[in-house]
């Protein structure tokens, strides 16, 4: 008789996108010459920098002639992709990663989720609260925790994100082994000093915990104070793995490339307590399940760090923030509490009630569609998450309208 894995039985049924989009469709179907606006998705809109259309190109041209055709390449990644990264995203900030400690692979969302095979299933782990449902589901599906129940899981700690700890969470109060952490965070735009990611690189070093480090929104970080990457933080490398993506940096979210940073120093130990090599078991693990970026993704991948590149990249990214400024400045201007938009695409507005109420408050009296924060866990009840990925256009006329249903 075959049988299921029956953890896949404990995971919640994502109820959260397809409430909003039924929810649209009835606001839709009722008014049908409003133009609704979307800035719940977390998703890029504006188009790829020409310098990577540029290299797809060149790259498809490559593959259209047999003396220049490329079949598998090495699962890790090409060289030239590998070698850009640890320059420009690492070591041009005095940051001491290796090519050979870089995995490309097709997304940040994959290896999230699959890093946590290669440990054992019987650890700790804590997550946080409001969090990216990805680090949650897959450590559920590997059977790390016990039912859902009042709108948590067992055997998990939650790391709470309030106003009261200004959305970095405290330490856990007994010893984790595994710790996930986003900065600047998705869904609460809040971003991590130097200062505050030192103290949870010491209590990995003190507790012999892994932290994973998803970075994916790091292009957006303005303050010259805050760290881009968890290895400007000493001894990181010890106990971190870090998350990278070219998703939201440059609109790769439907060309797919990323990138994970195992460095050989990183530790983590088997039964008997002797010391493993991560960066080992890992490379064993992508290889024999992954098969590589296809060749003209990871080129187009590479043109994000030429000259041309770069500029094109800083004109997307300031894009974006200057819609996240305007949706800060018209949630101050109505007195509504928010974090996020300064550092990041993100902005966590408290609703100061129910957040579906405010999104209904949204839907209907605005014709704009923002993201319920109890989609993301308890701590998001009282928040909705809106997203600067949209035109400015649609970003002006979204918070006009916004103004104007909620000073009635
Ligand atoms: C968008 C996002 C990613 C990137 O995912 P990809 O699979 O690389 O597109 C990773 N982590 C978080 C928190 C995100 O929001």
């Amino acid at each position: 008789m075959i049988r299921i894995n029956e953890n896949f039985l404990k995971l919640q049924a994502s109820y959260l996108f397809s409430t909003i989009a039924k929810r649209v469709n009835d606001f839709q179907s009722q008014n049908p010459e409003t133009e609704i606006i979307k800035l719940g998705i977390g998703d890029a809109t504006r188009a790829l920098p020409a310098a990577c259309i540029a290299a797809l190109h060149s790259s498809v041209d490559e593959m259209a002639a047999d003396t220049s055709f490329r079949g598998y390449g090495p699962e890790q990644g090409y060289p030239f992709l590998r070698e850009k990264i640890a320059q420009h995203d690492f070591q041009a900030r005095n940051v001491d990663i290796a090519a050979d400690e870089i995995f490309i692979s097709d997304g940040a969302k994959c290896d999230t989720g699959n890093f946590q095979e290669i440990l054992s299933t019987d650890i700790s782990f804590a997550v946080p609260d409001p969090v990216y449902p990805v680090y949650v589901d897959t450590n559920v599906m590997a059977g790390r925790t016990g039912e859902f129940e009042n709108g948590r899981y067992q055997n998990i700690t939650y790391l709470e994100c309030t106003k009261e700890n200004n959305f970095i969470p405290d330490l856990p109060r007994s010893p984790v082994d595994l710790i996930y952490l986003c900065f600047p965070n998705n869904p609460t735009g809040a971003t991590i000093s130097k200062a505050d990611l030192a103290k949870w690189v010491d209590y990995a070093r003190k507790n012999k915990s892994l932290i994973l480090f998803d970075a994916a929104y790091e292009a957006f970080i303005q303050d010259e104070e805050l760290p881009h990457s968890i290895y400007e933080i000493p001894g990181a490398k010890e106990v971190a793995v870090e998350f990278r993506s070219f998703s939201k940096t440059a609109g790769f979210t439907g060309t797919r490339c990323a990138f994970t940073v195992v460095p050989k120093a990183c530790k983590a130990y088997d039964s008997k307590g002797a010391q493993q090599s991560l960066h080992a078991l890992w490379n064993r693990r992508h290889s024999t399940k992954f098969n590589g970026v296809s060749y003209p993704v990871q080129r187009a991948a590479e043109a994000v760090y030429s000259e041309a590149g770069k500029k094109q990249v800083a004109e997307i990214i300031a894009y974006y923030m200057k819609n996240a400024a305007r949706i800060r400045q018209e949630m101050d201007l109505l007195g509504l509490d928010c974090v996020g938009g300064r550092n990041s695409p993100y902005i966590w507005i408290d609703a100061k009630g129910d957040s579906w109420d405010l999104f209904d408050n949204l839907l209907n009296n605005a014709g704009v569609v923002c993201t319920p924060g109890a989609g993301f866990g308890t701590c998001g009840n009282q928040y909705i998450r809106l997203s600067a990925f949209n035109s400015f256009e649609n970003v002006e006329k979204a918070m006009n309208r916004i103004s104007r249903a909620l000073k009635k």
